[in-house]
């Protein structure tokens, strides 16, 4: 029996079947988390484990798991899949494109193994992560950092969106807060669509993401006073949304003095404001920022953030208000586990790729996770580097491809006689002897 075989038809009308779900008319898809959209969707992801035969799990944030036990309950679990909610109107690929490859890749294992090939020496799993992106709670990667430990379920449970309702009673509300042990993974590999240009512009199919760039978010509250914008004199006005005016500018600022020098970079944005009362008769009292800060080394991003207090007090002064960085996180920059990316940077090259490293600037959940076990993502192309938005596209041919690169990993990973096997006779390094 040869290397299992990727139903590719499958792959594809799994991706149908999910933009389905939540589908805009610009032919987006609007599927933010715990919502009754996210909700029906996770329902038909239960439903494709259950029709093949992987036991669905719940745990108590609502990641959702499906495994497939092919080496017997003490053999190690290697974990693959990504998330499924989205940004509001955003596209068809981001996330859902790797939950639906890895139960492709895990199904092509299972049909190789029921056809006689030898049994793999590790349990498979797909999953799910609640809440990766961002938009309804704070913080991004929330389910995979509750499953890493930095967050616990209590504390997730209890965020709330810009409307008041809790995570766990949105959850509960779709039937996706469960009771089940999370089940501890070996090693993880994430498929995703590039969400960045760069795979395009160098004309190259595969990308194997080796680090990530630090981040800094930080939510900014200016506080002045409510007045009336008519009769109110100009000298007595404490204007919150000039407070934040100035700090946006300010924040770009940082941007563009780091960039001009060629050795330094930093991405900076203020993406998100709460202005209240938003009335067109009110002089605003009270202004929320979201201020984002992302850079690839440390101490770029060290410097930007101790300026973005200092940039916080100055523009609160020069109106007249009080500033304060009201709450923030940090995560700093870090590097995926090298014998898992040289593993995927060999099954590329074997399908006749010449992969690109890369390092991601957008977060993934793989993370969370690689502060736990051998971690990797996998890109393959997003065109004109567009995500976030309807218009997010990746060729079918590239699909299939990313698709066949993390199933022929696992297979390596997992299978017997694959790259990881000898190597794992030769004494191995972390990802291949994880597994
Ligand atoms: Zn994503």
């Amino acid at each position: 029996m040869s290397r299992p075989v990727l139903d590719v038809g499958a792959l594809h009308g799994m991706l149908a079947e999910q933009a389905a779900i939540g589908a805009t008319p610009e032919g987006g898809l609007h599927r933010v988390s715990a919502s009754a959209e996210d909700g029906r969707v996770r329902d038909w992801l239960t439903d494709w484990f259950r029709a093949h035969e992987l036991r669905p799990l719940v745990d108590p944030v609502g990641n959702q798991f499906g495994l497939l036990e092919l080496a017997g309950p003490d053999a190690p679990l290697l974990l693959t899949g990504s998330h499924l909610d989205s940004q509001p109107q955003a596209g068809r690929f981001d996330g859902a494109y790797g939950v639906v490859a890895s139960c492709q890749a895990v199904a092509a294992i299972q049909a190789a193994v029921a056809a006689g090939a030898p049994r793999p020496r590790c349990n498979l799993g797909v999953v799910n992560w609640t809440n990766e992106e961002g938009a309804r709670f704070q913080p991004s990667l929330l389910g995979s950092s509750v499953y890493a430990g930095t967050l616990s379920a209590a504390a997730a449970g209890e965020l709330t969106d810009r409307d008041g309702v809790r995570l766990d009673e949105a959850l509960d509300a779709i039937g996706y807060r469960r009771g089940d042990a999370a089940p501890p993974a070996s090693a993880y590999v994430e498929l995703h669509v590039e969400c960045g240009p760069e795979l395009e512009a160098a004309g190259r199919r595969i990308g194997v993401v080796e680090s990530w760039w630090g981040a800094v978010k930080a939510t900014v509250e200016m506080v002045g006073r409510q007045a009336h914008t008519g009769p109110t004199a100009m000298r007595d006005r404490r204007d919150a949304l000039y407070a934040a005016a100035l700090l946006i500018v300010a924040v770009r600022r940082l941007a563009d003095e780091a960039n001009a020098d060629a050795a330094e970079v930093l991405y900076a944005t203020v993406a998100r404001a709460e202005v209240s009362p938003n009335s067109p008769n009110v002089v605003p009292g009270r202004v929320l920022l979201w201020v984002e800060l992302r850079s690839p080394h440390a101490d770029v991003l060290e410097r930007a953030h101790a300026r973005l207090a200092s940039e916080v007090e100055q523009a609160a002064a020069a109106a007249g208000v009080r500033g304060r960085v009201a709450a923030e996180s940090v995560r700093p920059a870090g590097r995926f586990d090298r014998e898992l990316a040289e593993l995927v940077d060999a099954v590329a090259r074997r399908r006749g790729h010449e992969p690109l490293r890369l390092a991601t600037v957008a977060a993934h959940d793989a993370i969370s996770l690689a502060a736990l076990a051998p971690s990797v993502v996998v890109n393959v192309p997003s065109a004109g580097g567009i995500c976030h938005h309807p218009d997010e596209y990746t060729a079918p041919e590239d699909l299939e491809e990313g698709a066949q690169v993390l199933l022929d990993v696992l297979w390596d990973l997992c299978g017997t006689g694959g790259e990881s096997h000898s190597r794992k006779d030769g004494g191995g390094g972390s990802a291949a002897a994880g597994i």
